[in-house]
């Protein structure tokens, strides 16, 4: 399988060159050539292989369509070394939890930060490190979070040959739960830096270091964001576990509601389905930050500046621009990698928009590729909290009562839906009290974590001074 660029760049790569990629040289995002076709034998072998051998030997399966530069023992020791019961909580994996008649959540959240985001994050932790020691090359991952995905990635790469992690952080703007579970780590490859101001100054730092190229050769500066083709790749397999839990043979269709941010884990049902997973809809739910529920009722994609992203109470949601939806957009409109050039690359930079609602194109998101969207406000997911506690006694987090909101608004008879669950609620404690009026469980092994020692340093919002920081641990 080879990897194209979704603006045109002549080149063709396989997957293990892009891995440690961020952007295609000319800007674009890598695609596959082609989405494996999966016949109706090819899927009941899958479903063979879920039931008898369990989610590492799909992830094997499914990843090894679209790897061909990895040895097949290396890959599968490489999955099943990923996906444990030790680290995930259960031997399914991603078990399905029913909530009322036809709706369910698949649990996403039970990996060691308690998001989606371990899903990926874990494995991508075990390809670099293979990949690096089979270069014989060092990578330092620099990085900006507000949360979930710096946690994520520092506990995929902790302890990892080859791979240094330096995170920026806004000082003291995350939730204590959060601030212990990146600080308390005491991994000598694993470097917290707070900054002294907001997360887009951290983000700014970030840039501002990428961009300085010399710095960035000489201290193989690296990243590991969502717009990462092998992030995406290991989500597709959570697609296939939840419909083969779902449905007891494939003649049945599955709906899938996905809590959206940077359209990362939506894109990966979208591959999904296009590689012929009975998928019916997959429905993209947003909160107040909806520039792609807008895109997929009105063919219009507005991206905000900050001043008018809105801070949330699904803060893993709040974005922008969605980094991922390029790659859907270039399937849209036929894999034209000139016009999606001029949509992405010139519109969007000359206006901040573009418009498809003339365009017959845009018909095909519902029709052919079986999107649709919906959105949720703090009042929604409050209520959705209380309602769904009240009638199942199960605690969702802020971000999954966004999906289930928005999923109850999809529902079609006779088709199961099934709502990502993307983070557990201990990670959102203040949202469910307010909700509730009590603190969720916390899982065993984060109690009295905000007790633990911390590793963290402190600094101004100073590109330079990360660098001589960088320069020093290195
Ligand atoms: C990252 C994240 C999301 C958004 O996922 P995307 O892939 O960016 O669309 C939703 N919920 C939680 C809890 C997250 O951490």
């Amino acid at each position: 399988m080879l990897y194209l660029s979704t603006r045109g760049h002549p080149e063709r790569r396989h997957f293990c060159e892009i891995l440690l990629e961020g952007l295609a040289p000319d800007g674009g995002l890598y695609l596959p050539e082609h989405y494996p076709p999966l016949d109706a034998a090819a899927l009941a072998r899958l479903r063979g292989v879920w039931q008898r051998d369990g989610y590492a030997a799909l992830a094997f399966e499914i990843l090894s369509l679209y790897i061909d530069d990895i040895p097949a023992d290396d890959l599968r020791a490489l999955c099943e070394r990923t996906y444990t019961a030790e680290v995930f909580g259960t031997r399914e994996i991603v078990p399905l939890k029913p909530l009322e008649p036809g709706l369910m959540l698949e649990a996403l959240s039970n990996g060691p930060t308690l998001a989606f985001k371990d899903m990926a994050m874990q494995l991508l932790g075990n390809l670099f490190e293979y990949e690096l020691a089979r270069r014989g090359e060092t990578l330092n991952i620099l990085g900006a979070t507000s949360g979930d995905t710096g946690s994520a990635a520092e506990y995929a790469m902790r302890g990892k040959k080859g791979v240094r992690v330096f995170m920026l952080s806004p000082h003291g703007r995350m939730s204590p739960f959060q601030q212990a579970q990146m600080y308390s780590l005491m991994d000598e490859n694993i470097h917290n830096i707070a900054i002294r101001g907001v997360f887009d100054d951290c983000q700014d730092i970030v840039k501002a270091v990428s961009n300085d190229l010399d710095f960035k050769r000489r201290y193989k500066i690296g990243t590991v964001n969502s717009i990462n083709w092998a992030r995406l790749l290991a989500q597709v397999v959570y697609y296939f576990a939840g419909y083969f839990q779902a449905t007891a043979d494939d003649s049945q269709r599955v709906s899938f509601t996905v809590p959206s941010g940077n359209f990362g884990n939506v894109c990966a049902g979208h591959v999904a389905r296009q590689m012929g997973l009975p998928i019916d809809r997959l429905v993209v739910a947003t909160n107040e930050n909806d520039v792609l529920d807008e895109f997929f009722r009105t063919g219009v994609y507005r991206v905000r500046g900050s001043a008018d992203t809105h801070e949330t109470s699904s803060p893993s949601m709040d974005i922008s621009k969605a980094s991922n939806f390029e790659r859907f957009v270039f399937d849209l409109i036929g894999r034209d990698a000139a016009r999606c050039k001029a949509l992405f690359g010139e519109a969007l930079a000359r206006e901040g928009r573009f418009d498809l609602s003339q365009d017959p194109a845009f018909a095909l998101a519902r029709s052919r590729y079986g999107f649709e969207s919906g959105k949720s406000t703090h009042a929604n997911r409050l209520a959705t909290i209380r309602d769904v506690y009240a009638r199942d006694g199960v605690i969702i987090d802020p971000h999954t009562a966004d999906g289930v909101k928005v999923a109850r608004e999809h529902g079609k008879p006779g088709v199961p839906m099934i709502v990502l669950e993307t983070a557990l609620p201990i990670k959102f404690a203040d949202t469910i009290v307010e909700a509730l009026g009590r603190e969720p469980e916390r899982p065993a092994r984060f109690v009295g974590i905000e007790d633990l020692p911390k590793r963290v340093q402190v600094l101004d919002a100073d590109a330079e001074a990360v660098k001589a920081l960088i320069a020093a641990a290195v």
